[in-house]
């Protein structure tokens, strides 16, 4: 059987192909509460998209299964175990600024431009004819092959959760929504909280400047590129505050203002935001902040979260006590994404950590909840994802390494990466596709778009994975 030739099938479909992605991508498929219901718990466009691959699946002869809205399953083939390839027909919503609109699948220079053309509705189409080809060649098959179309992929992953609950976990699957070649290596995640409660105020000892609110970044996993500080005190304390500023400023080359008003000093603090996953790429304005802060002396309360803040944020987690790394997935990286301080002494400290792969999540949470005993603070964990990985040595690997290299003719890498993929909900699954290396990453970006060519060559190359995976 190895002498099917994959392109050629796809090229016989090419018409079908292009034609069934565009109408495809003409569903607006964004989550939509405002339309939901007991059968479409994400709205009536969701709903529309996931009919549509259904029933397409019945054209064809398919198993399909519709759990209640939450998730698809399309499955042909015979076996005890399943292959499962896990893709998403959900989109992120549109800004304006598009050429063409978002939702009319306009092909222009051998692109077809629309919302989810590359995030994940064109890559799960190319999927769907995948394993079209392999049902029309009447290949023999051991496994079944289930693909799994899931419906929140980009808010809250409620599909997968449901659909875990009342369906098996596949032997062996991949998920066509992040990288070519393959992705294997996925850092564990998890969002922390360091928090101190409300304080009776110390007035016994008095202090000339009190610093009566901080506050920088709004999620976990950006670099919070703005900071903010309200400091009172005498006008002329604060003056000399301010001078100090803008010359921290004018040092380390930064943006920044600063205002005085009456008895209140407002500094702001400009820095670069950055995802999460690499620090060093930002400029984090809550710890630069903190760190020009901690050079005077506010009420103790004050003081000591500064200081907690310039002690704890280095961006391999040294401090805290959790610093890892390994050959597989580098080092451990530390994010300080959410910072909040008033003058009532309610305080908090927020990290983004992604820690390798061979690293104990349980361990570096146990030495978190020691930092936190040890500053009297009460520590929480507000999300946590274990790390994906899946060795090199194993048939998944293998086989898929095998595909790309004979029909892509370079070689299979395996990546690893601090972010996290929809790979990570299946217990041996990776990342396989849809984009190829140095391609534009246009997911989420106004005019996103999927090359034809690009589309044509993944349904090849996710026929023959799906056929050498599940073969018998
Ligand atoms: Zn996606």
């Amino acid at each position: 059987m190895s002498n099917i030739n994959w392109t050629e099938e796809v090229v016989k479909r090419k018409a079908e192909l292009i034609e069934e992605t565009q109408n495809f991508l003409r569903i607006n498929s964004i989550l939509d509460e405002s339309s939901s219901a007991d059968t479409q718990p994400f709205g009536t466009g969701i709903q529309e998209a996931m009919n549509f691959l259904l029933q397409k699946g019945e054209q064809y002869n398919f198993f399909v299964k519709d759990l209640n809205g939450y998730a698809g399953i399309i499955e042909y083939g015979e076996g005890e175990e399943s292959v499962g390839i896990l893709c998403h027909i959900d989109v992120v919503p549109v800004a304006d600024g598009w050429t063409s609109e978002p939702f009319t699948a306009e092909i222009r220079d051998g692109r077809i431009y629309a919302r989810g053309a590359i995030d994940n509705k064109g890559p799960t189409m190319a999927v769907f004819y995948a394993l079209a080809i392999v049902k029309e060649l009447d290949l023999p098959l051991s496994k079944r092959v289930r693909i799994i179309i899931g419906t929140d992929e980009e808010s809250n992953w409620r599909c997968v959760d449901h659909y875990f609950k009342h369906e098996e976990m596949p032997t062996v699957g991949f998920a066509p929504d992040a990288d070519f070649p393959i992705i294997n290596a996925e850092k564990g995640i998890t969002d922390v909280t360091f928090n101190w409660g409300q304080k009776e105020t110390s007035n016994s000892t008095q202090v000339s400047l009190y610093l009566s609110r901080f506050q920088a970044g709004e999620r976990f996993n950006m670099v919070p590129d703005k900071a903010r500080a309200m400091i009172s005190g005498e006008r002329e304390q604060l003056e000399k505050v301010e001078e100090r500023f803008r010359k921290f400023l004018l040092n380390n080359e930064h943006n920044g203002s600063a205002q005085v008003e009456d008895q209140l000093l407002i500094l702001s603090y400009e820095g670069v935001a950055a995802h999460g996953s690499t620090p060093e790429n930002g400029l984090n304005a809550g710890v630069y902040l903190a760190q020009f802060l901690s050079g005077t002396s506010f009420q103790k309360e004050a003081n000591d979260y500064l200081e907690f803040i310039i002690q704890y944020s280095d961006f391999n987690g040294e401090a805290l006590g959790i610093a890892a790394y390994d050959e597989v997935s580098g080092a451990l990286s530390l994010n300080g994404g959410l910072f909040y301080f008033d003058e009532s002494g309610e305080a908090k400290v927020g990290f983004n950590i992604r820690y390798p792969v061979t690293t104990s999540g349980e361990q570096c949470i146990e030495k978190l909840k020691q930092v936190a005993l040890t500053n009297n603070a009460v520590f929480t964990v507000h999300d946590h994802m274990e790390p994906n990985y899946v060795n090199e040595t194993h048939p998944l690997i293998q086989t898929l390494q095998a595909v790309y290299k004979r029909q892509v003719g370079e070689e299979p890498k395996l990546l690893a990466i601090g972010g996290g993929t929809y790979a990570r909900s299946l217990d041996t699954g990776v990342a396989f596709g849809p984009m190829f290396p140095g391609r534009e990453d246009v997911a989420h970006k106004k005019d996103e778009y999927i090359v034809i060519d690009d589309l044509l060559r993944m349904t090849a190359i996710y026929a023959e994975a799906i056929y050498e995976l599940a073969k018998g």
